[in-house]
C-alpha cells in the first residue's frame, strides 16, 4: 500500500450507486482504507464491506450524534465485533458539543463505555472532539492504557500537543489544504512525524483541488502531499511513515490478521 485512509465512511449511502468503482479508484492508487462506523447498522455495514475488500478494515463504534441509539443489545453487537479480525478499531466515538445532537451526560457515558470495550478488546479507539477539548481528554484519561487516534483533528495547539502527551495519534483531513487551514499546517510542521495518520473522512472533507465535492479514499494522497510539503520531506518518505505509523496503531504486534482481542 501506498497510503492509507485512516478514516472514510464508504458504507455512508452517499456511495450507494457506485461504491465499486470508489473502490477500485481506491486500490489504483494503492490507498487501504479503514472505515469506520458511527450507529450499529452502520459499523455493521463496515464489517461487511472488510470482509469484501482486501485492503479494508473496520471500526465499530456509536458516534456522539448517535449516543440516544446506545442500549445493552447495542454493546453486546460491538463487543462480539471487536474480536472480528477485520476490525482494527472501536470507531468512531467521542463528544460533539458543537452541534449537540444528544445530551452531553448521555454523549459522556457511551464515550466512556466504548472506551471501556476498547480496553477490554486489546484495541484502540479512533475518537472525534468537536469544542469539547477538556471532557474529551479526561475521559480519555480514565483509560490510560488505550491508544488511538483524534479524527479529523482540526483543534488548537494545546489540544495537539495534549493529545500526544497522551499517547495519541492526530489524523489530518482535507481541512489540511484549504485556504483557511494555516493554523493547522503550523501544527503539522512540528507534530513528530510518528505520530501523524491522514485521512478524507469520506464522505465529508474533500481535499483542494476536490473542496466541496463528495470525497472519497484516493483523494487522501491530496492531504498527504501537503504534509509532505509543509514538513519540506520527500514525498514517499513521508507515504512510507504514514502506512507505518496506520500499521503501528491499528495493526499491533501480538494482535494478528487472525486472533481478535479477549473479552
Ligand atoms: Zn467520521
Amino acid at each position: 500500500m501506498r497510503l492509507v485512509d485512516s478514516h472514510g465512511h464508504l458504507q455512508d449511502p452517499a456511495f450507494d450507486a457506485d461504491r465499486d468503482l470508489v473502490w477500485q479508484r481506491a486500490v489504483a492508487a494503492g490507498v487501504g482504507v479503514v472505515i469506520p462506523g458511527y450507529s450499529e447498522a452502520s459499523s455493521r455495514d463496515a464489517v461487511a464491506l472488510a470482509e469484501r475488500w482486501p485492503t479494508a478494515w473496520a471500526a465499530v463504534g456509536i458516534h456522539p450524534h448517535e449516543a440516544g441509539e446506545w442500549s445493552e443489545t447495542c454493546r453486546r453487537a460491538i463487543a462480539e465485533w471487536a474480536r472480528h479480525p477485520r476490525v482494527v478499531a472501536i470507531g468512531e466515538i467521542g463528544l460533539d458539543y458543537y452541534r449537540d445532537l444528544s445530551p452531553r451526560p448521555l454523549q459522556r457515558a457511551v464515550f466512556l463505555e466504548q472506551l471501556a470495550l476498547a480496553r477490554a478488546a486489546g484495541l484502540p479507539v479512533s475518537v472525534h472532539s468537536r469544542d469539547a477539548e477538556e471532557d474529551t481528554l479526561g475521559c480519555l484519561g480514565e483509560v490510560p492504557e488505550v491508544a488511538g487516534v483524534l479524527h479529523c483533528f482540526t483543534g488548537s495547539e494545546r489540544m495537539a500537543r495534549r493529545l500526544l502527551d497522551r499517547g495519541f495519534y492526530l489524523s489530518f483531513a482535507g481541512p489540511l489544504t484549504f485556504r483557511n487551514g494555516q493554523h493547522l499546517r503550523d501544527i503539522a510542521r512540528w507534530v513528530p512525524l510518528d505520530r501523524v495518520l491522514v485521512e478524507t473522512d469520506a464522505p465529508y472533507m474533500a481535499p483542494v483541488p476536490y473542496r466541496g465535492r463528495r470525497n472519497e479514499p484516493a483523494w487522501v494522497v491530496h492531504t498527504a502531499r501537503v504534509l509532505a510539503q509543509v514538513k519540506n520531506l520527500p514525498e514517499k518518505e513521508v507515504f512510507d511513515q504514514i502506512v507505518a505509523n496506520t500499521h503501528a496503531l491499528f495493526f499491533r504486534v501480538g494482535r494478528t490478521a487472525t486472533a481478535g482481542g479477549g473479552d
